[in-house]
């Protein structure tokens, strides 16, 4: 059996629609007989009002609140998508990074994955159930829940494609690929059909948001084969 971990953006969970349209790509891929593990980010720009709501309410912000505030946007896509995969048919269990235990630094905010043990979805596919993790999150050394920085669904993915070795990596995202240049600023940017990992760290290092320059990292660092694509199908 192939396991695929797919992971979905926020652009494509952002509203009831998006998120039915991921969980029929997702159901549509296990018809194919592949399992899947999917990471899912916050809908929409609900990590951004959560960071606007935390400044609405106070100057102060220890790192460790934030976190635990802004995991939350993660928890609302992972059982929304487990859901509207009932609606399917198709088995699923949503969990949290603490959960498949992402055992991250204790650096708030920031932290780095130190490892992913990822025993609950070894068992939850044994019993031939969707994974649905939620992204960007971890739980520290000291029994914390950190973030992986803005943008870190992608290294959550990647960092589990790579401890359940899996067949491919696929970071399904609101532009059709990794292109030359951002395509939101600069009109003729060209889809690349493939890239090198060191040419897509140093696009990702010099701010190319399409993938976390950790994710890059860590899917060279563990020969993670990693396919970017639009999660609207008809792109
Ligand atoms: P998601 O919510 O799916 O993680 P992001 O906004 O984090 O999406 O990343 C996708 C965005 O990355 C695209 O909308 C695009 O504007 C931007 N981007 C910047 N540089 C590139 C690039 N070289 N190739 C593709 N997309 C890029
Ligand atoms: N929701 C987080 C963010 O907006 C993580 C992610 O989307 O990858 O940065
Ligand atoms: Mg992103």
């Amino acid at each position: 059996m192939t396991l695929i971990v797919q992971k979905y953006g926020g652009t494509s969970v952002a509203d009831p629609d998006r998120m039915r349209a991921v969980a029929d790509h997702i159901a549509f891929t296990r018809s194919h007989g592949s399992d899947v593990v999917a990471v899912v980010s916050a809908m929409g720009k609900s990590t951004d009002n959560l960071i606007k709501l935390a400044n609405e309410v106070s100057s102060v912000h220890p790192g460790r609140e934030m976190d635990m505030l802004l995991t939350t946007g993660e928890r609302v896509s992972m059982s929304l998508l487990c859901m509207a995969l009932a609606d399917r048919g198709v088995p699923a269990m949503s969990f949290t990074g603490s959960q498949v235990g992402i055992i991250t630094d204790t650096s708030h905010g920031k932290a780095k994955i130190l490892e992913v043990r990822g025993d609950r979805l070894r068992d939850a596919l044994a019993e031939g159930r969707v994974c649905v993790v939620a992204g960007f999150q971890g739980v520290s050394t000291a029994k914390e829940i950190t973030t992986l920085g803005r943008g870190g669904s992608d290294t959550t993915a990647v960092a589990i494609a790579a401890a359940l070795d899996a067949d491919a990596c696929e970071i399904y995202t609101d532009v059709p690929g990794v292109l030359t240049t951002d395509p939101r600023k600069v009109a003729d940017a060209q889809l690349m059909q493939q890239v090198s990992c060191d040419e897509m760290l140093e696009l990702a290092s010099l701010g190319a948001a399409v993938l976390h320059p950790r994710a890059v990292e860590i899917a060279r660092n563990y020969g993670v084969p990693l396919v970017v694509g639009s999660s609207w199908t008809d792109e």
